[in-house]
């Protein structure tokens, strides 16, 4: 009974199966396009800054259980790094303003009550709208549950837009409910942010191929899979460009390719197939300085900050880089990059500044912007339908990535989750 797996993908979904079943007896063999693994979660060196960096800011929170579950198998929790507390410093630059948002750590939100630890001006009728959010179904937008004030604009405009990638106006309020429900519903200790300390692939690709090797399983890169035969409901060949790989009685697939790949693989064999066909980019804009800034108070314990009232949302510092997200980036896609890049680096002047040793200079040294044209599927109520789940009608392949129906947005834990319900639906391993 003991077959081959073979995981089309090397993304986050991917290598979450690969990890969970290696070491089981079936054996796993990973086929990943790109020269290495990590998909949209992978680190490279870029030529202009001559320095690493990550194709994105990525987040954690302590709630992604499955990330953590991952990250403790393959034995790099240690490569994490983050406050150690839910703290979140931030600044509104619109209308002057900075506080650290410090979350109790139980369900109990005592928080609110205590004004140095909550958003500022907020008031309490307001928390509301979390539950409003968590009760949201079908066709509800995020910005219908949201009621207007401080709360709102301070702190759960900004997050919305972070977890589903998408604005708040068109966002499903169910997605944007099910991340509440697992992390600020849950209370502080479950939303500790983490972030990979030295890149992406060292936190999530290379400890994973490393303990993939140990247990036998193959991560084949620059193995594109092309196609597939199918034959009496089960795939029978799979296709590279050089290569056919026969399959045999009792192996099975999984495709943990992105949306639009998996249509084009699998649409000839399963008709009415549909995936998410609409998207939002992600932009990240990474400065090189000269020298690295010395960052005090919470923007030193975090190292990075929440920006409200700019284009900038997010700003990372990892040593002489510092790095910039915006989430739902296609309403800037027409507009100059140059230009872009000026007003976020005066944006980052003025939310740094004051917690900073000494002011950062008037241009940085050097600057990368990097669009992720298709960073997530849009989130909206209309795009989650279209999700499809890990089982399929053919009995030997199963589906995974962020956009498969996982409950969640487009997220680290949303991939990693995918890939153990399809590991589930190939009834390879029961669930724990
Ligand atoms: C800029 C950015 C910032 C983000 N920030 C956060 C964040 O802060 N927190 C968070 O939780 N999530 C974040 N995300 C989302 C997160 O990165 C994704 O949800 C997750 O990485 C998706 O993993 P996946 O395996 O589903 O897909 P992918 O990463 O797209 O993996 C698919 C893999 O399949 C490979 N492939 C494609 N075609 C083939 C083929 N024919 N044959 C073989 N292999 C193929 C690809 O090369 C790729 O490696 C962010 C995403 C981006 C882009």
């Amino acid at each position: 009974m003991v077959g081959t797996l073979h995981i089309i993908g090397g993304g986050m979904a991917g290598l979450a199966a690969a990890v969970d079943v290696a070491g089981t007896g079936t054996r796993v063999i990973v086929h990943e396009a790109g020269r290495s693994c990590g998909g949209r979660a992978r680190s490279y060196h870029d030529r202009h800054l001559d320095c690493r960096i990550d194709n994105g800011n990525h987040l954690l929170l302590s709630a992604n259980s499955t990330v953590f579950r991952y990250l403790g198998i393959t034995g790099a929790l240690d490569t994490l790094s983050g406050p150690g507390q839910p703290i979140f410093p931030f600044v509104d630059l619109a209308e002057d303003a900075r506080w650290t948002l410090d979350l109790s750590r139980g369900r109990l939100p005592l928080w609110v009550f205590q004004p140095h630890r909550r958003v500022p001006d907020m008031r309490l009728p307001e928390l509301q709208s979390l539950y409003r959010l968590i009760r949201a179904k079908g066709q509800a937008t995020v910005a219908d549950c949201l009621l207007p004030g401080a709360f709102t604009r301070r702190l759960l405009e900004p997050f919305s837009i972070s977890a589903l990638n998408t604005l708040s106006d068109t966002g499903s309020a169910a997605l944007l409910g099910a991340v509440v429900r697992e992390s600020l519903s849950l209370g502080g200790h479950a939303c500790i942010p983490w972030f990979a300390r030295d890149g992406l692939s060292e936190t999530l690709v290379d400890p994973a191929v490393a303990y993939l090797n140990t247990m036998n399983a193959e991560v084949r890169t620059q193995s594109r899979i092309i196609g597939l035969d199918v034959a009496k409901g089960r795939v029978t060949a799979l296709h590279t460009a050089q290569d056919s790989i026969a399959l045999a009685e009792h192996d099975k697939v999984i495709v943990a390719v992105t949306a639009p790949v998996a249509e084009t693989l699998l649409s000839p064999h399963m008709a009415g197939l549909m995936t998410p066909n609409a998207f939002e980019s992600i932009l990240n804009l990474h400065f090189r300085l000269a020298d690295a800034p010395h960052p005090t108070g919470s923007f030193a314990q975090c190292g990075f900050m929440g920006v409200i009232g700019g284009v900038t949302e997010w700003v990372f510092l990892r040593g002489n880089i510092l790095s910039v997200t915006v989430s739902a980036a296609n309403r800037y896609a027409k507009h100059d990059h140059e230009e872009l890049a000026r007003t976020i680096w005066q944006e980052l002047r003025s939310a740094c500044d004051a917690t900073l040793e000494q002011p950062l200079p008037e241009t940085p040294d050097a600057q990368r912007i990097v669009w992720e044209k298709r960073a997530t599927f849009a989130a909206t109520p209309e795009q989650n339908r279209r999700r499809p789940g890990s089982a399929t009608p053919l009995v030997n392949l199963a589906l995974a990535g962020d956009w498969t129906n996982t409950g969640l947005p487009a997220t680290l834990e949303g991939a990693m989750r995918s890939g153990i319900h399809a590991v589930q639906a190939l009834g390879l391993k029961t669930p724990s």
